[in-house]
């Protein structure tokens, strides 16, 4: 039987995709990919001010990168005819009410409740208004805004994260559905998407946890089957210092250009704030096996950028040149599968390559420790620099120069490569080639 599981992502196309926004992503294709459910990806565009279509293409993009692709997409702004419908139907079941109330007013009653230490509840003065009172406002040249009339009673769900979840919505105001210029704002829009597509689980960050309580009511209003609920926590740095910035709008488009492997990102967000521990996953479907709302703590999620690195290091570690081949071109970087072979196992991003590429391709300065042994060396390096070259000529050299250990292999490093550590010599000693290591070894820019 075709599994019933329908989530969806709903990014607002006001902004980037970046970490901040990317574990909801994260957790919703997780938590589909393990049921065989589908993804929705729909875009909450209902802000025309603030919606920008090249916002809508590269959180396609960064998704497509990140292998999060949607079985199924939708736009908000192609669906007014259905927010219109249930607008009417809330009308005529006495749930939705016109406002008058303009900006000015409300916020100077936010003042007063906020100075009599009062919560601001809206008070309902619109529900008082006779058809003469409001035909006088309108003929002032007033526009509505629309509110939806919420129950005044505790809606209870069990959320998949949180457990039992109570809100009295007596505490909070009705929440106003429709601005004055027509325009929908996200609370409606989005209940009848989920209900149109039959959304069977809504997993979004906490700062949702008081609208989930008012759309709840909606989704009955509507008559439609009331989803489940998973509220994530939301994303700090690693230090918990509160959202940060930096951390928090660390775009993906920045991570992906720095030449990070997706999959570390996923590997991060899908195990960060959870009972398990961080481990590397090289696909989705391996990230999903262990994924469940019930590994998912309460507090904040801490997103550590070493961490992310750290992963991306073992990730890399363990490609397969195939996996990398074209990437590895771009960056100008040659050598086949025998270069990265030798140096994967260096590396924290793939453009480290490049480095390592330009030490045994192109002239470097090499560092002269011990310019006695490396002239010696240089007498006997073998003819032939293939894979068993390194252990035969150090051994010899051994013999020779009687210096073993830290004193022997160290200067031979500085001298070919100019550096202190890096990869196995073995496989480097062929790609530096008999030329530019004799010369290396005399101390010549090679
Ligand atoms: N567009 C909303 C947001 O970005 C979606 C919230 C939701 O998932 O319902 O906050």
């Amino acid at each position: 039987m075709a599994s019933s599981i329908i989530v969806r992502f709903a990014p607002s196309p006001t902004g980037t995709l970046h970490v901040g926004n990317m574990r909801g992503a994260v957790l919703n294709w997780l938590f589909a990919r393990k049921m065989g459910g589908k993804v929705l990806l729909r875009i909450d565009d209902t802000d025309t001010e603030r919606s920008k279509e090249e916002y809508a293409i590269a959180i396609r993009h960064d998704l497509a990168w990140l292998g999060l692709l949607p079985d199924l997409e939708a736009r908000q702004s192609d669906r007014a005819a259905h927010y219109e419908a249930a607008a009417e139907k809330l009308r005529a079941a006495g749930r939705l009410y016109p406002c008058y109330e303009t900006e000015d007013e409300l916020e100077r009653r936010r003042r007063q409740a906020q100075a009599r230490h009062q919560p601001n509840v809206y008070n309902r003065a619109a529900l008082e208004l006779t058809a003469e009172q409001r035909a006088a406002l309108e003929a002032e040249g007033r526009k509505p805004h629309w509110r939806f009339k919420l129950n005044r009673k505790p809606v209870v769900w069990h959320d998949e994260v949180r457990g039992r979840v109570e809100i009295d919505t007596s505490s909070v105001s009705d929440p106003v559905l429709i601005r004055e210029d027509g325009r929908f704002l996200y609370t409606l829009p989005s209940v009848v998407d989920d209900i149109a597509f039959h959304i069977s689980h809504v997993i979004r960050g906490e700062d949702h946890v008081m609208n989930t309580a008012s759309q709840i009511e909606i989704f009955e209003a509507l008559g439609g089957p009331v989803p489940a609920f998973a509220h994530y926590p939301l994303v700090v740095a690693a230090d918990g210092s509160g959202l940060s910035k930096r951390i928090g709008s660390l775009g993906v488009a920045k991570l992906r250009d720095d030449g990070l492997e997706p999959m570390s990102l996923i590997s991060l967000l899908a195990h960060a704030g959870t009972s398990d521990a961080v481990g590397v996953h090289h696909t989705l479907a391996d990230a999903a096996e262990s994924f469940a709302f019930g590994k998912i703590s309460r507090s904040p999620i801490r997103f550590d950028e070493h961490e992310l690195l750290t992963l991306n290091g073992r990730i890399l570690h363990g490609l397969p040149y195939a996996a990398v081949a074209e990437r590895l071109a771009a960056l100008g970087v040659g050598g086949g599968e025998a270069f990265w072979l030798a140096v994967r196992g260096n590396l924290t991003v793939l453009p480290d390559a490049r480095k390592w590429w330009h030490i045994v391709a192109e002239p470097i300065d090499p560092v002269m420790e011990d310019p006695e042994l490396t002239r010696m060396a240089a007498e006997i390096l073998p003819p032939e620099l293939d894979g068993d070259a390194w252990p035969l000529w150090t051994k010899a050299l051994a013999e020779r120069s009687g210096r073993k250990g830290k004193a022997l292999f160290h200067p031979l490093r500085l001298a070919l490569t100019g550096q202190g550590d890096g990869p196995e010599m073995k496989r480097l000693l062929p790609l530096i080639g008999r030329a530019r290591a004799l010369a290396r070894l005399a101390g010549e820019r090679a």
